[in-house]
């Protein structure tokens, strides 16, 4: 077994040597290039990439043949040729004169290998397997990536300005480390990844003079979009906030997978929905979310799909907006990306849609008021949510505007979950179909000449039903 001793090398502005011209060498200089090396390149042709770098100046080329009494200026080697004879020698001369080298491809041949990378600004965390399985570590990377929020090289930065100030200011190291501890996890970190730089910067300094006054004690509210079923439609920064809240409101259509993403221990609060006979009327979720920020908590608002698609996502905050209550908005996928995607039925087509609008179909006093001359345009997809139960009035509507009887509509329940289904009508048919093959929610309508194109483009697996 490989075993390898870790660290991070400083060569800013020292000599390093890449011995080859093709992609690979490019890569290998591209690495080197980031952390300010001066790179010499040695190989007889350079590829496009590497040409332009040597013609600007950036690195320096020589195209003679590679020799021994040039290496010893060197602090480091790679040898990144395609020619493995190249490569064993300059392997052996470099590790004559004990300078670390690397070949690419030839771990028997390093005397340093190089990891997999998660860059973030001055934070880089290096994974490596000891060249046992670079597919390994790769892969580590891509989980990793995704639970590291982007903005910790910003964090970083923002920490290495009060450094000096933290230092005389907490002599103790173990009082200093508590103290960057609270900042890491706390609400001036969240400030920042939330793009707010400058109060994230004051609120630091406060935090000198006033100690846990920095920022308010009062907690924040996470209103987060879970998307539309398939918990792998999380975003990033949303499977964060999960695993950070301490409390959780969601409702019905958030999907189970997804709940069961939130951080173990939170606290959970089912608040249905409007369709459903359990709902928590929205004044009361309202003055929930403000209470418990208000005692200091983290509170997850987890709504199904995009928080601000018809997920009164936005009355929400403005009241909490009112209350001096600090939030954060995480857009998610909404149901009419994930349920075309996943039925293969692209909204827009050169073709077919140039434009696609999506619309609500729930009835209020038992009546739907939409712009219909707008809608029965040609050449435009209709995305219905909440279409089930005003799909009579729709269809008379549409009808009436001039839209043909012909026009096909998909139906899509449950979409991007296993559990999905579509079944495809036409305007005329729409009513009879959603009884006969009892849609229930939930579903929504894409009504558009682009639903035909599903026959071709759908890829998921879903059950399929075709109405003559
Ligand atoms: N904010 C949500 C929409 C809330 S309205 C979003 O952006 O997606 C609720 C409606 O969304 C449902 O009645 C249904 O029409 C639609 N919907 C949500 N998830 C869905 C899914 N997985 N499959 C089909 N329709 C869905």
């Amino acid at each position: 077994m490989n075993m390898f001793f870790p660290m991070f090398f400083r060569i800013e502005e020292r000599p390093c040597l890449v011995v080859g011209g093709g992609e690979v060498a490019a890569r290998k200089v591209d690495q080197l290039l980031k952390a300010k090396a001066e790179v010499h390149v040695v190989a007889p042709d350079l590829c496009e990439k590497l040409s332009n770098l040597s013609k600007n100046g950036t690195i320096q080329h020589d195209n003679s043949i590679f020799s021994e009494d040039l290496l010893t200026k060197y602090v480091l080697i790679i040898a990144a040729t395609n020619d493995s004879k190249v490569n064993l020698t300059v392997s052996k001369f470099a590790n004559n004169h004990n300078i670390p080298i690397n070949v690419v491809d030839a771990p028997e041949l390093c005397m340093f290998i190089m990891p997999s990378v998660i860059d973030r600004g001055p934070v880089q965390v290096a994974i490596s397997t000891g060249g046992a399985s670079p597919v390994l570590a790769r892969l580590l990377r891509a989980r990793l990536e995704s639970v590291i929020p982007s903005a910790y090289g910003r964090l970083a930065e923002l920490m290495s300005l009060f450094r000096e100030q933290a230092k005389s200011h907490f002599p103790e190291m173990r009082h200093r480390h508590r103290f960057w501890e609270n900042i890491v996890q706390g609400p001036i970190a969240e400030l920042l990844f939330s793009g707010q730089e400058q109060a994230a910067k004051d609120a630091l300094a406060r935090e000198f003079s006033e100690p846990g006054r920095g920022v308010d004690k009062c907690g924040e509210v996470y209103l987060v979009g879970g998307g539309p079923g398939d918990p792998d439609l999380l975003t990033f920064r949303a499977l964060r906030l999960m695993q950070q809240a301490e409390v959780v409101l969601y409702d019905r259509l958030v999907a189970s997978a997804i709940v069961d993403l939130v951080r173990k221990d939170a606290e959970r609060i089912y608040v249905g929905k409007e369709s459903d006979k359990h709902t928590v009327p929205q004044e009361e979720i309202i003055q929930l979310l403000i209470k418990l920020a208000k005692e200091g908590k983290r509170v997850l608002r987890l709504k199904g799909g995009d928080p601000f698609i018809f997920g009164r996502g936005g009355e929400e905050i403005e009241s909490l907006a009112a209350e001096g209550v600090p939030f954060q908005v995480v857009p998610g996928i909404t149901a009419a990306a994930g349920c075309s995607s996943y039925a293969g039925i692209p909204l827009t087509h050169r073709d077919y849609a140039q434009a696609c609008v999506f619309v609500t179909g729930h009835m209020k006093d038992g009546e739907l008021s939409l712009n219909w001359d707008m809608l029965a345009r040609p050449n435009q997809t209709i995305v219905v949510y909440m279409g089930l139960q005003g799909v009579e009035a729709l269809v008379t509507n549409l009808l009436k505007q001039g839209m043909s009887a012909e026009m096909p509509v998909a139906i899509v329940q449950q979409g991007t979950t296993p559990e999905q289904r579509v079944v495809i009508a036409t305007l005329g048919t729409l009513k009879n179909v959603a009884e006969s093959e009892d849609i229930q929610p939930p579903s929504m309508l894409i009504i558009g000449k682009v639903v035909n194109l599903h026959e071709q483009l759908a890829w998921h697996e879903t059950v399929t039903t075709e109405m003559e």
